[in-house]
């Protein structure tokens, strides 16, 4: 597929849109999470009292304009300048956003949705630092954001989902720092000490890993012969969202605080990364082997990061292996696979490499690849990763 630009759909308002618009915000409106600050100009407001909102300063130009800056939740961080607000206006006005970031480089791209499910591109301007763009606000909220909307709600429904059609275990694996839980999904069969791992949401605003995670995860927890025939061999922890302060926060890339996840497992300081490494541990002392692990990522384009085959982990072929069918089975796709070996760094794949000598990849999806390609990709990914799996399988068990 070619680098596709972003498409999306427009949304018309009607009466009983708006209606569905009302209860997915009373939805979204969680009090524990509801941060209640707001800009106002006249009859126009920009609000950030939903979960994922983040909105760090905001003043009027004029009449009909907001400048807004983004900051970081502390520093030093990497740049992923993150923003989520809703606009309403007693009339329907249009307004103009001039948004600026504080020291770093705009990321995401603007995005518009009534109701928080379908989303389409805002047409913007950048002059200097300052990205311009117009929105018509209107008595029904309007969101804006740098992604698509996908807060610690999206999962706990998702997951239910899962949970009502299949035998999957879902469970509270720990707590976050402000006493969110962190869930996991098993699969488990008995008899089987082989584990799969799949973990996402290290850094809040990357979106795309998590539109790769969910089509992933349905996958392989899938009725399909393959997938079971898979957990007939390897069970299957996911822990979807291990940063649900980051999240409900509208964090930039830390948790509540303020530590980067993905370069906290060698230390072990956050109750995030220690919740799953002491699962990890206990598989461990109860005889399992981690064969594989996949965390899913965003970046400015579709990579594989992967631990060098010669790294010395066990079955020192199977990401090329696999990465290489898939590169295969997808048409006018490119898999960059890109190894590389930080020690000492504290990044989930180096762990699971020292710790378990087995690989782990970072799948990481482009901020603004297609949306129905980054679905479509990670079906494929999923299917070639348990095909791979069971043909080592094979090997290593000699039948
Ligand atoms: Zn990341």
């Amino acid at each position: 597929m070619p680098k596709l630009v972003l498409i999306y759909f427009l949304l018309l308002f009607s009466n009983l849109l708006y209606s569905q618009t009302l209860s997915a915000i009373d939805n979204a409106a969680n009090p524990e999470e509801s941060k209640a600050k707001a800009c106002h100009i006249g009859h126009v407001k920009l609000l950030d009292d939903f979960p994922t909102a983040r909105l760090d300063w905001c003043e009027r130009i004029g009449d009909k304009g907001f400048r807004i800056k983004l900051k970081p939740e502390n520093v030093p961080i990497n740049s992923s300048p993150w923003y989520a607000f809703k606009i309403v206006a007693q009339q329907p006005t249009k307004v103009q956003i001039f948004m600026e970031v504080d020291g770093y480089k705009h990321r995401y791209l603007p995005k518009l949705s009534s109701d928080l499910s379908t989303w389409s591109s805002v047409e913007f301007h950048d002059e200097g630092k300052v990205r311009s763009f117009m929105v018509e606000a209107n008595v029904s909220p309007r969101y804006i954001s740098g992604q698509e909307i996908v807060d610690n709600q999206t999962y706990i429904d998702w997951a239910s989902n899962l949970n009502d059609t299949k035998n999957i275990h879902y469970q509270i694996l720990g707590r976050s720092v402000q006493g969110r839980p962190l869930y996991k999904i098993e699969s488990k069969t008995s008899g089987t000490d082989k584990w799969l791992v799949l973990l996402g949401r290290m850094h809040p605003p990357e979106v795309t890993g998590a539109l790769a995670l969910f089509p992933f995860v349905e996958t392989v927890l899938a009725d399909t012969t393959l997938a079971k025939r898979f957990r007939a061999k390897y069970n299957i922890l996911i822990v979807p969202n291990i940063n649900p302060d980051g999240v409900a926060m509208g964090n930039w890339r830390h948790n509540a605080n303020g530590v980067d996840l993905n370069r906290d497992w060698k230390t072990f300081e956050q109750p995030e990364v220690q919740s799953v490494h002491a699962y990890l541990q206990e598989l461990i002392q109860a005889g399992a082997t981690l064969s594989m692990a996949v965390d899913f990522h965003s970046t400015r384009k579709d990579v594989f990061y992967t631990m060098p085959s010669n790294y010395g982990v066990n079955q020192p072929f199977l990401v090329e292996n696999w990465l290489n069918s898939l590169d295969a089975k997808v048409d006018d796709f490119r898999v960059i696979q890109q190894p590389g070996n930080n020690p000492g760094k504290g990044v989930f794949k180096q762990y699971f490499a020292d710790f378990y000598q087995s690989h782990a990849i970072t799948y990481e999806m482009g901020d603004n690849t297609n949306r129905n390609f980054i679905d479509e990709l990670a079906q494929v990914a999923a299917n070639s990763l348990m095909e791979t799996m069971l043909e080592n399988n094979k090997e290593l068990k000699g039948d």
